[in-house]
């Protein structure tokens, strides 16, 4: 069954003004599952008026009202949590256990922002008299913030924003993905339409017309953007002039380095899951993969054989392990990584192809023989490809890790203290996880750097992104001073 679904400006439902319609597929099946409307500039302004003129009772409403509002979200999301998951699966691919996972994370960055939004974050500082004189850090919100979210964790990474932007009181547009509208559409309309109108908005359609509206529009004082480094560039030129204040998580091209220390089984099965989840479609999965040169064929037989037991299917089957890719152009992205690989002397291990039924599945593949140099170890592949490279010492490791220019995570596997340390101290990424890769904490920030951007998501830092910084001296009396005119 398909379905149009309009977008949300205001609490209401909107269509654009031109009657274009922008289809969400099943990536499973191929088949349409809904159309949403191609916003463009003058939805863009729709919802940017919005949610500038909610924007200063917004910005006046108590923060522990703005917290409750928060957790009522919450409630109404866990009331829908399986038709949301559902549709979340069915539009975006990824087996339905890690579509329940995001969905949670999601939820609990909702409670964790609810109730940091309740301490403010401003001092009281010391005054250069300090009988008479009173000196205020304040932190306030922006005004309007530009949310513009990409379509790998379409709930989570848009929870990442809205919830530290509406805690901080910012009013949002929020603009989702072309492949994941109906999804955050269906969560944001359903269970944020307790917030006053203007708070909360959705308008849809491309990256280039939508999205780029917003990022232009002068009353739009924050962009946070997740996607990839050639979009982060995209936006950070068009928002310069404004001097706009961006918060940027842009792609990744994560090293998980297998220290010669490590057990050879556990570390395979750890990296099955940093390089597969969301079938590699994950800003921080391990994309370049680092072993020792003597444990190259053992880790190679344990990884293919763990790959191997491995079930590709639909997202929404029981037993799923790896689901679809989200789009056709991913599925030939990585298969031209793999065959540029191959044509330069790399070995494909298992998989490297693709399975003659509907639905846009790429086998996963482990290469070895694979060379620094080579595609699939520089650019981005986001899809499930495991290509292995070998070290002769951990410092050279560690030089190759950081040699790329995007700097978003890194996983080693190691149980030497002096190794471990070694790595967390020299490696140039916004997370390092040490034997445990891709968990995220709450209270921990998640961000890159280098071309990643340095934006920063979770913790306090993610809170703080979204609040500017105001100083107030204040003279409690009008007299003068000895210090001014005449001299
Ligand atoms: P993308 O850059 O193609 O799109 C991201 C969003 O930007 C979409 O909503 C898109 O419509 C919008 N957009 C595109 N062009 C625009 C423009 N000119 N102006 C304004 N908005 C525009 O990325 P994607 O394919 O949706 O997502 C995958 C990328 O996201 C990968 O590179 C991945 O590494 C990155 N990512 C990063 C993180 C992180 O936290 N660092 C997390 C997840 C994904």
């Amino acid at each position: 069954m398909s379905t149009d679904r309009p977008m949300w400006i205001a609490n209401e439902h909107v269509t654009a003004t031109t009657d274009e319609w922008l289809t969400s597929e099943d990536p499973a099946t191929e088949r349409v599952i809904g159309r949403v409307p191609a916003g463009g500039r003058d939805e863009v302004e729709r919802a940017v008026a919005a949610a500038t003129a909610a924007r200063d009772t917004w910005r006046f409403t108590a923060a522990n009202d703005r917290a409750e509002l928060l957790h009522e979200a919450v409630s109404k999301s866990l009331q829908r949590l399986d038709e949301l998951v559902e549709l979340l699966t069915r539009e975006q691919g990824k087996a339905r256990p890690e579509q329940e996972e995001e969905a949670e994370w999601a939820l609990t960055s909702l409670r964790y922002y609810a109730e940091l939004g309740r301490n403010g974050s401003g001092r009281v500082i010391p005054s250069a008299e300090p009988e008479t004189q009173l000196n205020l850090v304040l932190k306030q919100p922006y005004g309007v913030v530009g949310a513009i979210v990409p379509w790998n964790f379409p709930l989570l990474l848009l929870a990442w924003k809205l919830a530290p932007a509406l805690a901080a009181g910012n009013t949002v547009v929020i603009k989702p993905s072309e492949l994941t509208s109906l999804t955050t559409l269906e969560w944001i309309e359903r269970c944020f339409d307790h917030f006053p109108p203007g708070v909360v908005n959705v308008v849809t359609g491309r990256g280039a017309e939508a999205g780029e509206a917003l990022v232009a529009h002068p009353d739009v004082r924050v962009v946070a953007m997740t996607g990839s480094v050639e979009t982060g560039q995209r936006i950070a030129s068009v928002a310069a002039p404004m001097m706009k204040h961006l918060h940027l998580e842009l792609g990744g091209k994560d090293a998980f380095v297998v220290a010669p220390d490590a057990d050879v089984a556990t570390a395979a099965d750890a990296l099955a899951y940093a390089a597969l989840f969301n079938a590699g479609q994950v800003c921080t999965a391990s994309e370049r993969i680092y072993v020792p040169a003597a444990m190259r064929d053992g880790f190679a037989e344990a990884i293919t054989a763990k790959v191997e037991g491995l079930r590709l299917g639909p997202g929404i089957e029981a037993g799923t392990d790896v689901g679809p890719m989200a789009a056709d152009r991913f599925r030939t992205k990585v298969a031209r990584h793999v065959e540029e690989a191959v044509a330069r002397g790399a070995r494909v291990v298992t998989g490297g192809g693709r399975p003659d039924r509907p639905g846009y599945f790429f086998e996963p593949t482990v290469l070895v023989d694979v060379e620094d140099e080579m595609v699939i170890m520089q650019e981005e592949t986001f899809g499930p490809a495991i290509p292995i490279a070998t070290y002769d010492s951990l410092d050279e490791a560690i030089d190759r890790v950081n040699a790329h220019p995007m700097g978003l995570g890194a996983c080693l596997r190691s149980s030497d203290p002096v190794a471990v340390k070694r790595f967390y101290e020299r490696v140039e990424a916004g997370t390092v996880w040490i034997n445990d890769p891709l968990t995220d904490n709450y209270a921990g920030p998640f961000g890159g750097m280098k071309l990643t951007g340095g934006g920063r998501e979770l913790g306090p830092e993610g809170l703080e992104t979204f609040l500017q910084t105001k100083h107030v001296h204040w003279d409690l009396s009008e007299a003068s001073k000895d210090w001014w005119y005449p001299y």
